[in-house]
């Protein structure tokens, strides 16, 4: 059985395990889940991602319960099919999705996911993100899968769903992202639910003093559940597509919202590196998954190190990351 301590990290650290744990067939204990966050343990979206793992391999689970602060899962053979699963709060579907969907194009048979909960949620890949950047690039290693919206879910009162299907992954095709090409086109798009427009509009402003050449939209998604408004900004270059994400919060300006996901656009693209912050570790565990690869990235955060900690228990490739010219950083995998 495979030993994992979680204190270093946060969700991502149990959803990276029950993916490989799922694929594999390899068992895994982890303990101090979540140990530094605020609210250590299992959350609502973790028990829904232990859980719904669980149901697609068959899964036997010890200490499967909110708060859990340590787990033992021990797979079974995993089974293509359709499938369904609430979270019951706004806990993000997209992290959810991302932990099926790896196993999923392992599986015998083609799948179908229903996952509801939140779809726009800060702090996770916001449905779009899913959509427009993730599922693109993992298409480059071999990944086959597309996403639907079916209704915006925006924390905290989520409501929301999406559906996925999954084929099998037909062969593992290691890739390297080097160069993103040219821009061709840049987006901000603001979605809102049950907010006066006016705010959205703010924002849209904002965003488009800081990056100008952008094409702007609001986008109100009533009637719905829940209330909430976030900025989406997407770069579509000729070998690549990136997204940044702010969320509106009470006490922070439509400005202020604007401001992160405009710059952090602006940042991303002044570094010329093929391969955005967020997009940088969810790659990860698709590329060693796929047998290799490499991509130029910016400074990572704490997410890249302890996703490799959990790949590197389960499968037998070498991650590195290095500082390379002009605040680059060089991921590969092999
Ligand atoms: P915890 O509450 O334990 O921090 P969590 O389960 O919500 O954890 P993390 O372990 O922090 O999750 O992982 C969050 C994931 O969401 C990471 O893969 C990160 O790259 C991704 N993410 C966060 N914000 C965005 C965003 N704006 N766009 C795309 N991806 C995002």
């Amino acid at each position: 059985m495979i030993s994992l301590n979680g204190q270093s990290g946060g969700g991502q650290m149990l959803r990276t395990a029950l993916s490989l744990s799922m694929i594999t067939g390899e068992a895994f204990r982890m303990t101090e889940i979540r140990g530094k966050r605020q609210r250590p343990g299992l959350m609502r979206q973790h028990l829904t991602c232990v859980k719904a793992a669980a149901a697609i391999c068959d899964a036997t689970v010890d200490g499967a319960e909110i708060g859990s602060t340590s787990i033992v899962f021990r797979p079974g053979k995993l089974r293509g099919g359709d499938y369904q699963f609430a979270i019951g709060t706004a806990g993000s579907t997209g992290l959810l999705f991302q932990t099926l969907f790896p196993a999923l194009c392992h599986a015998d048979a083609p799948s179908t996911l229903v996952l509801e909960g939140g779809t726009h949620n800060p702090l996770a890949p916001p449905f779009e993100f899913l959509d427009s950047v993730f599922l693109p690039a993992v298409a480059k290693l071999g990944f086959d899968g597309n996403l639907e919206l079916l209704e915006s879910g925006f924390a905290p009162v989520g409501g929301g769903s999406i559906r996925g299907v999954v084929r099998p992954m037909e062969k593992p095709l290691p890739c390297e992202f080097r160069d993103h090409g040219t821009l061709r086109r840049l987006s901000i798009r603001v979605p809102l639910r049950n907010l006066p427009v006016s705010i959205a509009e703010r924002i849209r402003d904002a965003a488009l003093a800081i990056l100008p050449e952008a094409e702007a939209t609001v986008e109100a998604r009533n009637p719905g559940p829940g209330r909430g408004v976030c900025v989406l900004i997407g770069a579509e270059f000729e070998h690549h597509a990136e997204m940044t994400s702010a969320f509106g919060e009470q006490g922070i300006s439509a400005e202020k919202v604007a401001g992160r996901a405009a710059r952090a656009m602006r940042d991303y693209i002044a570094t010329g590196a093929a391969v955005g912050r967020c997009l940088a570790d969810q790659l990860l565990l698709p590329m060693a998954l796929a047998g290799g690869g490499g991509f130029l990235t910016m400074p990572v955060d704490d997410h890249v190190p302890t996703n490799i900690a959990v790949i590197g228990k389960f499968l037998s490739v070498r991650i590195r990351h290095y500082p390379v010219a002009s605040g680059q950083v060089r991921v590969e995998v092999g």
